[in-house]
């Protein structure tokens, strides 16, 4: 296949471009670097099945012969980053989904979009399953990302069920590993981060607001196994493995032989969703996937990647 991915350069993009070459496929990554870094494919210049384009998605995207799969990444994903890019994340999510659609319509592409449990806002069902419609605030700091994201899924099926278009969605939980922006804001970047420094670890409200990590390459397989499959509807891919940042963050703690311990800071944004756990049954049976890497072992992996690039 000849696959394009929009946010090549990030850190999801990069593995999955990873993955696609491995099996033998083409990969044309584009980005516009304003999160993602050429760093992260750095290790694949001079590979003739590889291909980087410095584009901008939000603005007319034009790719020359076939394309037999487009995967849409392209979108800043950390609270940190959108909070700071909000009108950015809203046009990638609308303007970009369009843009990754109509090229998917004209090519006769599959089409892959990365959305998230943020589409669950804070909420109210527990787990989340794919029928939940989510508790999101349109106007609150998170809502940018929010219904960006949702208003791609509903772009993405009205593709689907006007033009025909053969899609996927996926909803991304927590991932992490190599590769994440070591200062991109997020929880496991930088407890990690402040673990490596000596530094105590700065926990935001009281540490009791919950969320289930996924190590990297469990979410590759599970988009790979998506994208190879017929299934249109929405698929939670995510570790059901829930724990309290409060464990979290002695976790990493322990991890890496940290003595600093642990200061609690006010809420970082309001309306931090409190729980956060997937319902992984439909990937079980549509995919016959199922997470493999225990958070212990990943973060081994990514507390050796971080201790690198410190
Ligand atoms: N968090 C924290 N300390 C940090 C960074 C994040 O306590 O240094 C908390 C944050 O408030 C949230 C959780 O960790 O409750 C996960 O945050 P992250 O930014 O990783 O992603 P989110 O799941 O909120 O999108």
């Amino acid at each position: 296949m000849r696959v394009l991915i929009t946010g090549g350069a990030g850190f999801l993009g990069s593995h999955l471009s990873d993955r696609f070459l491995a099996d033998g496929h083409t990969v044309i990554a584009m980005d516009n670097l304003i999160t993602g870094n050429t760093r992260n494919i750095a290790h694949l210049a001079g590979n003739s099945n590889f291909t980087f384009v410095h584009h901008d998605v939000t603005n007319y995207i034009y790719i020359n012969g076939a394309v037999d799969a487009v995967l849409h990444f392209a979108s800043p994903a950390s609270p940190i980053d959108y909070l700071k890019l909000p009108i950015q994340t809203l046009k990638v999510g609308a303007l970009g989904t369009h843009n990754a659609l109509g090229l998917a319509l004209a090519k006769g592409s599959r089409f892959l979009l990365a959305s998230t449990s943020e589409i669950y806002g804070d909420p109210l069902e527990h787990p989340q399953k794919e029928t939940y419609p989510g508790n999101v605030d349109p106007i609150g700091p998170r809502g940018v990302y929010d219904e960006a994201k949702r208003y791609a899924e509903a772009l993405t099926m009205a593709y689907h069920r006007v033009h025909k278009v053969d899609t996927r969605i996926v909803r991304i939980f927590n991932t992490y590993g190599p590769r994440m922006r070591l200062a991109d804001g997020r929880v496991v970047p930088n407890f990690i981060a402040q673990a490596l420094r000596g530094e105590a670890l700065t926990v935001y409200g009281d540490g009791a607001q919950t969320r289930s990590f996924q190590y990297v390459s469990d979410l590759v397989e599970g988009l790979y196994r998506l994208l190879m499959s017929d299934f249109n509807d929405p698929v939670n891919i995510g570790n059901p493995d829930e724990m309290t940042i409060l464990e979290f963050a002695n976790m990493v703690n322990e991890v890496t032989g940290n003595n600093a311990g642990i200061i609690f800071k006010n809420e970082r944004i309001k309306g931090d969703p409190q729980t956060r756990q997937p319902d992984i049954s439909r990937a079980s049976s549509v995919l016959r996937w199922e997470p493999k890497v225990k958070l212990r072992e990943g973060l081994e992996h990514t507390i050796a990647y971080f201790r690198e690039v410190l």
